[in-house]
């Protein structure tokens, strides 16, 4: 059993704070500090080059990527570590699209986060084959699984109201299909048991900043399988995804492994942040952690019904439809969410009327819960959420 006592020890809260934001920037590990420090004055300062050998920053995104694995049911040596998410869908998408040469479909969903979509418009527009991207309501994806399909293109848990696809169901009727599969993790890594090898997917990707603790602008992990390890040809060529980058070769050649996802030079002091944080799931079972997650969802859900009416649940009534967060919906949610963070309970805000809270079983136990819906019901009651300063936008929300 993972001693959760135990893990929320681990990090840093704030006085007088409860968070329920971990899904979109997890909380500070109390050790990373100290271990930034060290890296930058001890190999930075003293190693210098050397840090890439002495201190293994060479190796560090395979290393880090093999501890990302372990959580979202990847083999060792099929995880990498690099650059953002945005830009690992890319990568995904692109090597995925051009294994379905005759295909020209790409689908994904309306509920998708918008860069996900973003960047598979801009590679359509730069590929200029004729590609189209069909964004279904969530619901209605299979209905879109055919001979036509390229590649389904989803993201696990939905940003906004917490809706999970059945990645096994969809992957297996899409391969039956003759399409190829990529999820995007970034609201399951570390929020909910995924098991990349049993359900044979082809692509996945995620970040590193949410459930996984990374701190803001950690860099994303892309899993590629490992049949396709070999051969996919990845769209951003960079040097550090070469089977021998001293070697300096004029002609690129891809690492035979999912290193060739690698790009560029890796951000050695947030990766070591990462690496750090990582430290936190050693002994911790993801199947305790969606136990924990689901008490959690529920004790909100049913304090939340039981208090403010006005408020309607956005997410999955049923647990096993949903992912760590829950969602409800109000006209003023905006409003609502600055006075909750006023008073010390952080979530966050989905336009055009989401508020959102996200439970991470690492660091909230349920006096956090009793203690939000507390505030949330006095809030709602009081309509304390009705000043004119809790109305102004702000660039983040
Ligand atoms: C958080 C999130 C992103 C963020 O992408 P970045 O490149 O890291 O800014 C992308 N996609 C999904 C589905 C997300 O939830």
């Amino acid at each position: 059993m993972t001693d959760f006592a135990a893990t929320k020890s681990l990090f840093h809260i704030p006085e007088g704070v409860i968070y329920l934001d971990g899904n979109s920037l997890g909380v500070l590990p109390k050790t990373a500090a100290n271990r930034a420090k060290e890296m930058i004055e001890q190999e930075w300062g003293e190693m210098l080059i050397r840090g890439w050998n002495d201190a293994k920053w060479m190796e560090q995104p395979e290393r880090v990527g093999n501890l990302v694995a372990r959580l979202i049911g990847a083999a060792p040596g099929t995880v990498v570590m690099g650059d953002t998410l945005s830009i690992k869908v890319y990568q995904a998408l692109a090597s995925a699209v051009e294994m379905r040469p005759d295909r020209k479909v790409i689908v994904s969903d309306n509920g998708n986060f918008p860069t996900d979509l973003y960047m598979a418009d801009g590679l359509i527009k730069s590929l200029d084959r004729g590609h189209v991207l069909k964004t279904p309501n969530p619901e209605d994806v299979e209905s879109l699984i055919n001979e036509d399909l390229a590649v389904l293109m989803l993201t696990q848990v939905d940003y906004r109201t917490g809706r999970m696809h059945d990645m096994k169901r969809l992957t297996d009727l899409a391969h039956a299909a003759g399409a190829l599969v990529i999820w995007d993790l970034a609201h399951s890594a570390g929020a909910v048991p995924v098991d990349l090898t049993g359900c044979n997917a082809d692509f996945a990707v995620g970040c590193t900043y949410k459930y996984l603790n990374g701190g803001p602008g950690a860099p994303a992990f892309i899993y590629v399988h490992p049949d396709h390890a070999k051969s996919a040809r990845p769209a951003l060529s960079g040097w550090l995804g070469h089977a021998a980058p001293f070697a300096f070769d004029p002609d690129y050649t891809p690492a035979p492994d999912v290193s060739r996802m690698r790009v560029g030079t890796p951000p050695v002091i947030q990766m070591t942040v990462l690496e750090e944080a990582m430290k936190a799931w050693d002994g911790v079972d993801m199947a305790d952690i969606r136990k924990r997650s689901i008490e959690l969802c529920e004790q909100f859900i049913a304090g939340v019904e039981a208090n403010c009416p006005m408020l309607e649940l956005a997410s999955p009534r049923n647990p096993q439809e949903r992912g760590s967060q829950v969602s409800f919906k109000f006209d003023q949610g905006y409003a609502v969410m600055q006075a909750l963070i006023a008073h010390g309970v952080i979530g966050d805000f989905r336009a055009p009327d989401v508020i959102r809270f996200g439970f991470t079983p690492l660091y909230i136990d349920k006096g956090d819960v009793d203690g939000a819906v507390k505030i949330l019901a006095e809030i709602m009651e009081t309509r304390a959420w009705d000043k004119p300063e809790f109305h102004k936008r702000n660039a983040v929300t």
